[in-house]
């Protein structure tokens, strides 16, 4: 699994950094979120797609692979 944060989306409301600390991290100076992992570890997929579908904006991208089936 790959995650992105779509910058412009991003309001800095933090729930993924709340849900996933291990994958999402606030950037110093414009404190949107980014993602610290690629390729994602199988052990944080289920805390990214919650963190997917709560974020407020839809700023949260899942990059489909080829073969596997995500609930977002
Ligand atoms: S939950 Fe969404 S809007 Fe909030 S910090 Fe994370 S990516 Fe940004």
């Amino acid at each position: 699994m790959k995650v992105e944060v779509n910058q412009s989306k991003c309001d800095t409301t933090g729930l993924c950094v709340k849900i996933c600390p291990e994958v999402f991290r606030f950037q110093e100076g414009s404190k949107r979120a980014t993602v610290i992992l690629d390729p994602i570890p199988v052990v944080y997929w289920e805390k990214c797609l919650k963190a997917a579908r709560e974020c407020p904006n839809k700023a949260v991208i899942i990059q489909k692979q080829p073969g596997i089936e995500y609930k977002v």
